[in-house]
């Protein structure tokens, strides 16, 4: 089956006092339908700026994509006028982020913001409008969806505003979802509502998901696939099974033992010394896990390792396996 998105060598930069900082690096992976993908890494790692960077929503004179194509449903967005961006952006692809607070408006009714999205991209009179509205507030689990519609987003719980974010991502059966930590913002309870309702709908719609999130547990719950980012590069990417049961790379390894202990007494991620490199402090050569990787060997800071298959289906960066060892002339 075709991918519904290919992304190809995608390098993204960010501007910080009048240099190139590769936040994204050479990262390329694909999407197919109905799939749900999980990008997981720590914070700084480059998930929320690679998905960005696909819904070209970088912010403008500061992030842009350097090279390589982002490939949706056949048409390569980086090829596409602002205006031709705004008829997919909201329609066939959609976002929804961690915090709903900032992406809600504070100032429109939760019935205002859903017809906008509406308008923008189907011929729709009001009163269809406002049916929808209520329809697709009910469709994500809400109560009272006809008073809902007349709120405003201080008058929700987190989770309701979650809801109602994905509402308004879904108004127009988008093909692609990104959620960027769509729960870290939330309850566990309600964390773990808000993803079964993305599962149901994701299945109701046959929609396609890239999950970006710091917590391998959801990935484990929810995910196909998943990407390993480390730094700007995916450094592993293979099926969930293969992930959890045959890790390869040093750092998902240690991402795994990292996982929060039932009993809530282990920290997340607080079995991985150190931090990641910042976008201007990357090590020039050599892994970019180097100084933090419990099986780094000498040539570890001088070779970078390339992301290759170790075996079908299953891609690893790093130089613990042959396939990652660059040959002469290979990029
Ligand atoms: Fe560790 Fe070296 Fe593999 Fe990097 S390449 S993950 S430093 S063993
Ligand atoms: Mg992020």
């Amino acid at each position: 089956e075709a991918p519904l998105l290919e992304v190809k060598n995608l390098e993204t930069a960010f501007d910080i006092d009048g240099t190139d900082y590769n936040a994204v690096d050479n990262v390329s992976f694909q999407v197919k339908p109905r799939q749900i993908v999980g990008v997981v890494g720590e914070s700084g790692c480059g998930k929320s700026v690679m998905s960005l960077s696909i819904m070209q929503l970088l912010p403008k004179g500061i992030g842009k994509v350097k090279s390589g194509e982002i490939i949706f449903d056949g048409i390569n967005l980086e090829k596409m006028s602002e205006s031709q961006i705004n008829k997919i952006r909201g329609k066939d692809v959609s976002m929804i982020f961690q915090e709903p607070m900032t992406s809600l408006n504070p100032v429109f009714t939760i019935g205002y913001q859903l017809q906008e999205v509406l308008f923008n991209h189907l011929k729709i009179s009001k009163r269809e409008a406002r049916q929808k509205a209520i329809a697709l507030l009910k469709s994500v689990g809400i109560s009272r969806p006809e008073k809902i519609v007349d709120e405003y987003p201080h008058q929700l719980s987190g989770g309701m505003r979650q809801r109602v974010m994905i509402a308004i991502a879904i108004a127009c059966q988008p093909k692609l979802l990104i959620a960027d930590e769509p729960t870290t913002a939330l309850d566990v309870t309600v964390q773990a509502q808000i993803l079964e309702l993305l599962k149901e709908i994701q299945e109701v719609n046959d929609m396609s998901v890239i999950l970006i999130t710091h917590d391998l547990g959801v990935v484990a719950e929810m995910c196909d696939e998943v990407i390993v980012m480390y730094a700007g590069k995916i450094v592993e990417r293979t099926d969930v099974d293969t992930l959890f049961h045959n890790p390869k790379h040093p750092y998902t390894t240690l991402l795994l033992g990292a996982i929060p202990k039932m009993d809530g007494t282990e920290e997340r991620l607080s079995s991985i010394q150190g931090i990641v490199p910042s976008l201007t402090n990357m090590p020039k050569a050599g892994c970019r896990f180097a100084h933090r990787c419990p099986k780094a060997m000498p040539e570890c800071t001088t070779i970078t390792p390339l992301l290759r298959d170790i075996e079908q289906g299953h891609e690893v960066a790093c130089l613990l396996f042959e396939t990652s060892k660059p040959r002469e002339g290979v990029r």
